[in-house]
């Protein structure tokens, strides 16, 4: 398997990594996880949009956006992978262990591809969701590195069998630990607004765009806790969970404990988004 590190494509067994390298003293960097399909990227234009927003919002300068166009895409041709997730990430530089930013280092790119399936028994059959307090940082829209809570929150649900942790903070409904959380309530499909607390997914602009084709009325609004417990149906969304629903949240069973009308017309769509990608 051949990944990019700081200017070069390697295979696996002969990459170094730079220690001084700030993503792993400060977690000081930005990442995307873009898929691809039958060798076709998805939503890859969003994803490089937010990547160079990402670095924007936390001062990283010095790196282009056709810089990176053009190493997903030499990646993805020099691996034989026909379906995957691509990792990569720009961290702020290698230097010895300092606070305060570098000066004249260039931000330092890490690349790599793992295979990817599709997540089809879980869009059919839903999983279990737990809950609990958001208390991450207030920069939840930056896609940075530091991801502590994330990881903690997950290995939550992992340790109480469920799928994915959904978080609050003071009682409104955020995201999950790598997930946007939408619920529909009397037909409604709402979701957090895309402000500094949650991480504006690209999967859920992608459901928002397709509900509007569909006419189904959106709700960019917080909702509570109980109005998520109380939902007709609750639906989790990522790149790689792509439209999953969720047919219990804690102890709730959502709905009739499976997959929703409003949901299953909103995969429809999202199907048949990816099945267009390889039609030209
Ligand atoms: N929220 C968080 C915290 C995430 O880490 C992710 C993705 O990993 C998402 C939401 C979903 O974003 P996307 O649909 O762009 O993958």
């Amino acid at each position: 398997k051949i990944s990019f590190y700081n200017g070069e494509f390697k295979d696996d067994e002969e990459l170094r990594v730079m220690y001084q390298d700030r993503a792993f003293y400060f977690g000081d960097g930005v990442y995307e996880v873009i898929r691809y399909y039958d060798g076709e990227f998805f939503t890859l234009e969003g994803h490089l949009d937010r990547l160079m927003n990402s670095m924007s919002e936390i001062e990283i300068e010095g790196m282009e956006r056709t810089e990176l166009l053009d190493i997903v895409t030499e990646l993805k041709e020099r691996n034989t992978i026909e379906n995957g997730a691509l990792y990569i990430q720009v961290s702020r530089g290698i230097q010895n262990r300092n606070h305060a930013y570098p000066v004249d280092v260039k931000p330092v790119v890490l690349a790599c591809i793992n295979e990817a399936r599709r997540p089809h028994s879980q869009s059919e059959n839903g999983v279990h969701v737990i809950t609990s307090e958001d208390y991450r940082w207030l920069k939840c829209h930056v896609k940075s590195l530091n991801l502590l809570a994330n990881v903690m929150e997950k290995e939550r649900a992992v340790k109480a069998g469920a799928h994915e942790t959904v978080m609050h903070r003071d009682g409104v409904v955020t995201e999950g630990s790598s997930t946007n959380v939408f619920i529909v309530r009397n037909g409604i499909l709402k979701t957090h607004p895309a402000d500094n607390l949650i991480l504006n997914g690209i999967t859920r602009q992608e459901v928002l765009r397709i509900a509007g084709e569909l006419d189904v009325p959106v709700e960019e609004a917080g909702f509570s806790v109980e109005e998520l417990m109380d939902a007709e149906e609750v639906i989790i969304t990522s790149t790689t969970q792509e439209v999953t629903p969720v047919v219990k949240v804690d102890d709730t069973i959502i709905g009739n404990g499976q997959r929703g009308m409003v949901t299953k017309r909103i995969q429809e769509v999202f199907d048949a988004n990816i099945h267009k990608l390889n039609l030209v």
